[in-house]
């Protein structure tokens, strides 16, 4: 391919909008091009390496049994009622005004819509269908570029199983696979164990790419092997606690006291005995709840206990309603009203316990929560921090950010109750189809690669998915000697089956185009120029470490191999 007719729309200048280096990298090496917010255009050179992403996806996916299929992207609405998920995506779910059509953000809907018509005997499992599919989710804060797109390409996949050790293969299988995609497309990932959320289902884990500019959050320590988002990781923590002698308990003014802080503070009161009560409404059912101090609330956790689709956070004039106070003063007595309580699991049957009295500007002190207060459930409820015992080893937990390239999930019979997708056993019994889920981002896999592989002159591409393996850089391709052996060079390297992108660009300085090898990122770039032809030579530059070789005219190709072959391709 030459340089000189292939569309790359190179960038000098980083644009504004891009703050992330696989964004920037991906606007300034003429990858994309954003058409909306979180609507991107992908050009020739991006597209070939979504396409070796792809290619590799569906080697991995073929390799487990996996059958592609392909599902519109266009839904009735009604299907995604039958499951409640309208309802759960909430905004998320894009919808085509005056008809009742949805755009699909996944697809166990439909899939479930299929297994329902042609699925019906234990003998027609185990099944996995994948397909390769464009998705749409209104994302509330699309950003990142390609990251957190409101239209993105998602491989997803979903297994069919009659048992739950079935079913359990069948997840393993794809594990497993998903590792090796991973691996092949040069990526360094961990698992955590992760929540279903609006999903459903019991088991989920997430394959994680270390990031600055991740959104999630994983808590983790390698030596006893414990991984897990901060949605679902837990710790080590002591129970609060009961004291043997705990007296009735007490109103007491606390007119400054607006905070777990300032009754530290102020009164004296170890933080882990304030009991800090929240309101919060799951599926616009309100909630008390009770958490130890200043330990932070998890949503995710609140919102899997409660098995909600979405919840909120009560506002000011609803706390009043509610408790008769502002946040602040809430707890267990003398509420307004009576709302189900919910506690986090360090306050099991905890005694000695100040919290809110329901009344600005006072609380109550030996409350003990068993007399006190109506507790349906105690549940781990907070949210981990870095230091904290782990719940395999009691090491510190460390924390770090990461992005979520894939997820895997056993979603169970969620689906196939809702949408009575049944099947009947060896003895004629009818039961729910037990399924499996399983999502990559196609985009994600690039943009990580890039976060991972690049330095400040630009793109370090692994083979594997590079959108060319080589460079040929002609310095001065008006010189016929530089010319005819860079074309040369060209042709043997294309017929020995590489993917070349020959710069033979006239009139551009050689600074210049070396600028834009680094930037575009090929793993080799093989350096046509007078001086070392003089000599019988040519350079050849490896772009991840910099290396360079001078090798004999002849042996360029056989280089070329042995160097692709030494960086993992
Ligand atoms: P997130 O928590 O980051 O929003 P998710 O949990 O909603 O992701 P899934 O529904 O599990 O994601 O989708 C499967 C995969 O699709 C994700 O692991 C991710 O790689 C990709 N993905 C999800 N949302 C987006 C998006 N808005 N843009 C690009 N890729 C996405
Ligand atoms: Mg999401």
């Amino acid at each position: 391919m030459r340089l000189s007719r292939y569309f790359i729309p190179t960038l000098k200048e980083i644009p504004a909008e891009a703050v992330i280096p696989s964004h920037q990298l991906m606007l300034r090496a003429g990858m994309i091009r954003g058409l909306s917010s979180g609507i991107y255009s992908l050009l020739p050179l991006g597209y070939r390496v979504w396409k070796k992403v792809m290619q590799i996806i569906r080697e991995e996916m073929d390799a487990i049994g996996g059958m592609e299929l392909h599902l519109p992207a266009l839904n009735p609405r009604e299907i995604w009622e039958e499951t409640g998920r309208v309802e759960a995506f909430g905004d998320t779910m894009f919808h085509i005004k005056n008809r009742d059509l949805v755009l699909a953000p996944t697809h166990e809907e439909i899939i479930t819509h299929l297994a329902q018509a042609f699925v019906h005997s234990y003998r027609d499992m185990p099944q996995i269908w994948y397909q390769i599919q464009t998705k749409f989710r209104n994302e509330p804060r699309p950003k990142s570029g390609v990251i957190r797109s409101r239209q993105f390409l998602m491989k997803d996949a979903y297994s069919l199983d009659n048992s739950w050790e079935g079913l359990d293969a069948s997840y393993q299988k794809h594990y497993e696979a998903y590792c090796r995609i991973y691996s092949r497309c040069g990526l360094e990932f961990f698992v955590v164990g992760a929540s279903s959320g609006a999903m459903g289902g019991s088991g989920s884990q997430e394959f994680m790419v270390e990031s600055d500019a991740g959104e999630d959050l994983c808590a983790f320590n390698l030596e006893s092997g414990y991984a897990a988002n901060i949605e679902v990781a837990a710790s080590r923590m002591p129970k609060v606690g009961r004291v043997d002698e705990n007296p009735a308990a007490e109103k007491f003014a606390t007119p400054t006291a607006k905070s777990i802080d300032d009754l530290v503070e102020q009164y004296g009161i170890p933080a882990e005995r304030c009991a800090k009560a929240l309101v919060y409404f799951a599926d616009e059912n309100p909630y008390l709840i009770f958490m130890s101090g200043n330990d932070q609330l998890n949503e995710a956790k609140l919102q899997t206990a409660l098995k909600a689709n979405n919840i909120r956070p009560a506002h000011d004039d609803e706390l009043v309603a509610l408790t008769g106070a502002h946040g602040g003063s809430i707890g267990p007595i003398n509420l307004k009203s009576n709302i189900p309580q919910i506690a986090d699991a360090r306050l099991e049957h905890a005694n000695d316990m100040v919290s809110g009295a329901n009344e600005d500007g006072f609380h109550y002190r030996a409350i003990d929560l068993d007399r006190d207060a109506n507790i349906q459930q105690y549940v781990d409820l907070r949210t981990v921090i870095e230091g904290e015992p782990d719940p395999i080893g009691g090491q510190p937990l460390k924390v770090k950010k990461a992005i979520e390239v894939g997820h895997i999930f056993k979603l169970g019979t969620k689906y196939s109750e809702a949408l009575k997708a049944l099947f009947l056993d060896d003895q004629g019994n009818s039961h729910p189809i037990i399924m499996g889920s399983y999502g990559i981002g196609v985009e994600r896999i690039v943009a990580c690669h890039i976060e991972q592989r690049h330095d400040k002159d630009g793109i370090c591409w692994h083979p594997s998915i590079a959108p060319f393996q080589i460079q040929i850089t002609g310095v001065k391709v008006e010189n016929d000697t530089v010319r005819e052996h860079a074309e040369r060079f060209e042709a043997e390297l294309e017929a020995a089956g590489f993917e070349v992108l020959y710069d033979d660009r006239t009139g551009v300085s050689p600074g210049f185009k070396f600028k834009d090898a680094d930037l575009l990122g090929m793993p080799i770039n093989v350096i046509v120029g007078e001086k070392h032809l003089n000599d019988g030579n040519v350079e050849i530059k490896i772009r991840s470490t910099g290396e360079r070789r001078i090798v004999p005219v002849a042996d360029v190709v056989a280089t070329c191999e042995s160097i692709l072959a030494e960086l993992g391709a």
